[in-house]
Parts: C-alpha cells; sequence; structure tokens
C-alpha cells in the first residue's frame, strides 16, 4: 500500500493510508457517528455483502443501505412515523393538509419512476410538503428493507422502471421538482440518505449523480472520473469512484484505520482487502520495487496491473493504528494480517502470520488487549525488520 515507505511517507502518509476519503469530507457530525458506529457491525464485511437491492452490481450494497439507513435521526423517525400513521387523532394539522390533497392530484412512487419529468413536476408543485414528505417516507422505508421481499421487490421494480428510461438526462432532470430529482436520484442508487432532510446535496449535484458524473457516496462526492484518472475501470465502469470504492466490488464503506482496504503503491485506488484475497489478488511474487531477488507477500491491483508490497503497509497501519484500537478492532485487524500472509513462502511473511495467529490465539484465552497491541509492535520493531524495512526505504528513495 501506498504508505509503507518512501520519502513521501510523512507527507501522504495518513490520507493514503486511511482510506476512502470519507473522513475529510464527512458530513454532518451524527452522520460521521453513526456511520462509524456500523463499521462495527461485522455483517459488513465485502463477503457478507450480497447485494440486496441490486439489478447489476453497480449499485449500492446493504453495508451502504445500512449506513444510510442509520444516518435517519430519531427526530426524523418519529416524524416519519407520524406521516406513516397520519391517522391519529392528535395530528389533525398534518392529516388536514394531507387530506386537502384530492385523489386525483396525487402521485405514487411509481408515477415518479416511470412518468415523465416535467409532467411530475408540474404536479409536485402543488401538492403540500407534507405529501411531498409522506412520498420520502415511504421510499425511505422500502429501502430500508425490513419489510422484507415485498420491500425487495417493490424497490426492484421501481430501479427498474427508472434504469429503463432513456429521458432521465441532465437535460430533463434540469426541469425536476426538488422532491422529485431526490426520489429518482434514492431509486437509481438504491441510497436512502439522499432523501435525508440534513443532506441537502445542490440540485447541480443530485443531477451529477443520477448521471454518474459524481460519487454517490454522499460523504466523497468527488467529481467522476475522480482525480481525471484514465484507467481502464474508471473509465469504463459507471459511477465508480477511486477515491472511495473497491476497484473489485465497486462498493464503498466507512472504514478507516484499518487494513481492510489495500491501497496500490502506483494508482493509489483502493481495494478490499476481503476481495482482494477472494479474488486471488494477493499472492508469492518478486519484490514490487526491483521486479526481482526473493519472493514475498504482494498485491495485484486490478486497476494498473502492477504489484504493491504489503509487509510495510501492514507495519504502518499498525504503528499508527494500534494505540486507537479496541480488543475487537485489534482481533480483526490481526485477522487480516494473518489471512494477507496466509500463504507466505518468505521466512519473514511467514512469521508474522505465525505471530498473528499467536496473538489471536492469546487474546480469546484472555490477554490484555494492550499486551497484544505491544507485543505485536515489538514484533514489528525487531532488529531483522528493521533491517529489512530501512533497505527498502533506501530502495525507494533512490
Ligand atoms: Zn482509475
Ligand atoms: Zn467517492
Ligand atoms: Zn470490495
Ligand atoms: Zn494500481
Amino acid at each position: 500500500m501506498g504508505t509503507s515507505s518512501g520519502s513521501n511517507i510523512n507527507h501522504q502518509h495518513m490520507s493514503k493510508m486511511l482510506p476512502p476519503r470519507q473522513q475529510q469530507q464527512q458530513q454532518p457530525g451524527s452522520l460521521q457517528t453513526s456511520l462509524s458506529l456500523i463499521s462495527l457491525d461485522p455483517h459488513t464485511s465485502p463477503n457478507a455483502q450480497e447485494p440486496r437491492f441490486n439489478l447489476d452490481n453497480i449499485h449500492e450494497s446493504p453495508s451502504e443501505s445500512a449506513s444510510s439507513r442509520e444516518t435517519w435521526p430519531t427526530a426524523d423517525a418519529i416524524t416519519a412515523k407520524k406521516m406513516v400513521n397520519g391517522k391519529t387523532e392528535n395530528d389533525c394539522t398534518e392529516q388536514s393538509v394531507i387530506r386537502r390533497v384530492s385523489n386525483a392530484d396525487k402521485i405514487t412512487l411509481r408515477d415518479i419512476a416511470r412518468e415523465r419529468v416535467d409532467v411530475i413536476s408540474e404536479k409536485m408543485h402543488h401538492l403540500p410538503d407534507e405529501f411531498l414528505d409522506e412520498l420520502k417516507n415511504q421510499l425511505k422505508t422500502i429501502l430500508e428493507g425490513n419489510g422484507g421481499s415485498q420491500n425487495r421487490e417493490e424497490f426492484l421494480i421501481l430501479q427498474k422502471l427508472v434504469q429503463s428510461r432513456s429521458d432521465l438526462t441532465a437535460k430533463t432532470l434540469i426541469r425536476a421538482y426538488r422532491a422529485q430529482l431526490e426520489i429518482l436520484v434514492a431509486i437509481n442508487m438504491g441510497i436512502q440518505a439522499f432523501l435525508h432532510p440534513n443532506i441537502s446535496l445542490s440540485q447541480t449535484s443530485l443531477i451529477e449523480v443520477f448521471v454518474y458524473k459524481r460519487c454517490r457516496n454522499i460523504a466523497c462526492q468527488s467529481q467522476l472520473p475522480a482525480d481525471d484518472c484514465s484507467c481502464e475501470i474508471c473509465a469504463n465502469r459507471n459511477g465508480f469512484c477511486n477515491l472511495c470504492m473497491c476497484v473489485i466490488c465497486n462498493k464503498f464503506d466507512f472504514e478507516v484505520n484499518t487494513c481492510r482496504w489495500i491501497g496500490c503503491d502506483f494508482c493509489s485506488h483502493w481495494t478490499h482487502t476481503d476481495c482482494a484475497i477472494r479474488d486471488g489478488q494477493i499472492c508469492m511474487g518478486p519484490s514490487a520495487k526491483s521486479g526481482t531477488g526473493p519472493t514475498e507477500m504482494l498485491f495485484h491491483c486490478r486497476a494498473c496491473n502492477r504489484t504493491s508490497e504489503l509487509l510495510g503497509w501492514v507495519k504502518d497501519v499498525f504503528q499508527h493504528c494500534v494505540p486507537a484500537w479496541d480488543r475487537e478492532a485489534l482481533m480483526r485487524e490481526l485477522d487480516f494480517v494473518s489471512r494477507i500472509f496466509r500463504g507466505s513462502d518468505d521466512p519473514r511473511g511467514k512469521k508474522l502470520f505465525l505471530k498473528c495467529e499467536d496473538l489471536l490465539e492469546k487474546l480469546r484465552g484472555g490477554l490484555a488487549e494492550s499486551m497484544a497491541g505491544r507485543s505485536i509492535l515489538m514484533f514489528f520493531q525487531g532488529t531483522e525488520w528493521a533491517n529489512y524495512l530501512s533497505c527498502k526505504l533506501s530502495m525507494k528513495v533512490l
């Protein structure tokens, strides 16, 4: 990974090592907090991410759904409930507003998904905000998927309607009503955060997200292709963002300070460690820097087809992040490293693998995480490592 060694280590270290740029561009505090809570959920590991609402794998993952779900504040959920139940006695104001909308004027999510932009926009113009909020809440409920297969089916119908249209372009969407646009983007991306009242992207940004000119990750929102990258993946994969998404699975998440993501030393694109292991992108090979000499465990980047070394990267991540990890995080990270280096043939990789396995076993047996953290850091600082790494450093500086 990009930060493993070299003269630029201090300068670029944190931003390159700590993946997806979400952290610098994180939206309001509540979002950050709740999103980082999600990252602790073991079910968000890429292996567990079976597309829930995907038609074509481009769209969002359950982890993204889950993350966006968590962005709804409690107060909002209460409002949502009120709107859905709208019939409660003590909620006269809202009810009377909704009642004033005649059946002929009412529109549904399916109407929005299938009817012309200007037609719906015109209708929405005359509908009270409360009615539009209710529509958004309906879609939010569908995207949350708590209603099981019924929600899933309805979502797939809506998404198919939206994605089969050729009239939804940057040009026509300029005429969309704000709520209409939010709903269309949320359906197309399968991400409910676009409906969140506190996340107000400009009309232009929403349109750009819809037409894949802007990253759908609300915490990133980079113009696409990010960094004007012209690699095959950035050029051809709709909606792919090299700053926050995995080259293999296209998904993003909110994990930082972790070995969960590997960045390419050469093109800086990111890959989930799990995806790389699963797809055989991590294997033994001649040193990434010299291309000759003894073999070591390497990461093969699918975006640029070059290889990056892994030992120095893992060491960097641990040295910077061990103090911040709790017990669960430390065990998870040791497990990543163990799985990365499991197939090592070289002595250093083998030793690291065995060290991780040993510490994991001891942690399971009750060893304090502070002791385990110290032990792995001492391991990395060992003489053998120091020699090895200083050798690599000088190579890169040259
Ligand atoms: Zn690229
Ligand atoms: Zn992005
Ligand atoms: Zn992935
Ligand atoms: Zn690369």
